[in-house]
């Protein structure tokens, strides 16, 4: 009996120590981002999902570890995109399809799309609001094993005003219009600002993200003006923070902007006509500029295309689009902290990285444009300890390119190798079957 004890008790070791076994990788380069360096032949240790330490050198396998020659390639972390809508991607039949769709068709079509982020070679992912909580029930089944995808922190809906951007009856005939109210995402005074996060919270959001101003796609004449009063705005932060959330704010006019600042908002989305005075404002409040170029870029170049916007939204795309990326250019030489996003959904998911270029052609460092997406996307959600570098005792998020990003930041656009809390989802430019 005692030896049948002893013999199952040695095999359950083996087996779990053979479960367990590290994986090696050999770092032709390795990027520190926290040091803004570059480490030449670096061996990674990985251990049970997470970086176990660093080595110079190739360090040789002992019996049972798996050794990933990485040895031409540039090893870093996982990249991180601070906005994303992964329930959603843009075509011309989009407004239609608001009709027509199901939860259920949003929510087939997110499996794809953040298996696409994943492979572009991002591990952690913001989504600045969705519809039918598509990315709360996302998130859930990428962090139990049911699908590969990044590591979602969502803002489920987002809180708008009546007839705001995200207002989800815009545009819709008198009949279909409703009324929207906190439960649906949409306020009007303080106490609806305090019940809309509070619902949020209640459907299992990780944050919030507001609608400071108008914007470009909804249906609706002006994409700049001020949607939400300081007052509500400061109700929204006073009661997310109580539940332990970020706020996060999509505005390109600067009245509005300079209220959320002013209100104690964690992030600006987009931010297109910031002045030197906003700088100087968020600055003072520590508040993070979350760029998206790429946004810009895409829906300026389809509002050329006749007939891809709805006529109320073509001018404003052709208007704001093309000023991203010089607001960002001022922005990053004002010194105000820039956190990687790209607002993915607007444009193809999977496109991700073709913000690094544009953030370099407007004059910001590579390595600089790696360490928005890593170290500082990691301290804006507030788990820095976690992941953002390639240290010890963090997540084994962990991507790998070909080459030398910080010579072509262009190649972070071909991502050849991705893992995620230690498991690999992509080897050799292809995804690994699971
Ligand atoms: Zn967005």
């Amino acid at each position: 009996m005692l030896k049948t004890t002893i013999t199952a008790a040695l095999l359950y070791m083996a087996a779990t120590s053979a479960a367990l076994a590290d994986t090696l990788i050999h770092a032709g380069q390795l990027i520190d981002t926290l040091q803004g360096k570059v480490l030449k032949q670096q061996t990674v240790r990985i251990h049970d999902g997470e970086i176990a330490g660093i080595t110079a050198g190739f360090e040789a396998p002992e019996a049972g570890d798996e050794v990933i020659d990485l040895s031409e390639h540039t090893v870093m972390p996982g990249l991180m995109d601070m906005h994303t809508h992964l329930d959603h991607e843009m075509n011309p039949k989009a407004y239609s399809e608001g009709f027509q769709l199901n939860a259920a068709d949003y929510a087939y079509r997110s499996v794809g799309y953040a298996h696409k982020t994943l492979l572009a070679g991002f591990t952690t992912v913001r989504n600045l609001g969705d519809n039918f909580l598509v990315t709360v029930s996302l998130r859930n089944a990428v962090n139990q094993g049911l699908l590969p995808g990044p590591r979602v922190y969502t803002a489920g809906k987002s809180i708008a005003t009546t007839g705001g951007h995200a207002d989800p009856t815009n545009g819709h005939s008198q009949h279909l219009m409703g009324h929207p109210g906190p439960k649906e995402g949409v306020i009007n005074g303080i106490a609806d600002a305090r019940e809309a996060v509070r619902q949020r919270y209640k459907e299992g959001s990780d944050l919030i993200k507001i609608t400071a101003t108008g914007g470009v796609l909804s249906m609706a004449k002006n994409g700049q003006n001020p949607q939400f009063f300081a007052d509500e705005i400061e109700a929204i932060v006073k009661t997310a923070k109580d539940y332990g959330m970020t706020v996060a704010v999509h505005a390109h006019g600067v009245e509005g902007m300079q209220r959320a600042i002013r209100a104690g908002v964690d992030s600006i989305e987009h931010g297109t006509y910031m002045d030197k005075e906003t700088f100087k404002l968020m600055k003072k409040h520590d508040t993070w500029f979350v760029p998206t170029i790429s946004a810009g870029k895409f829906v300026a170049e389809k509002a050329a295309i006749d007939g891809y916007f709805p006529a109320l939204v073509a001018p404003k795309a052709a208007a704001i689009g093309p000023l991203i990326q010089g607001t960002f250019a001022r922005a990053y030489k004002s010194g105000v902290n820039i956190a990687f996003g790209t607002d993915a959904g607007v444009f193809p998911h999977g496109d991700n990285a073709r913000e690094f270029e544009f953030m370099v052609e407007a004059g910001m460092p590579p390595m600089a444009a790696i360490q928005s997406a890593t170290v500082s996307a990691a301290k804006l959600l507030g788990i820095e300890s976690q992941t953002g570098a390639i240290s010890a005792g963090m997540w084994a998020d962990i991507i790998a390119v070909k080459g030398d990003p910080l010579a072509d930041i262009r190649l972070l656009q071909q991502v050849d190798f991705v893992m995620k809390d230690g498991r690999i989802y992509k080897r050799d430019g292809r995804a690994v079957i699971q």
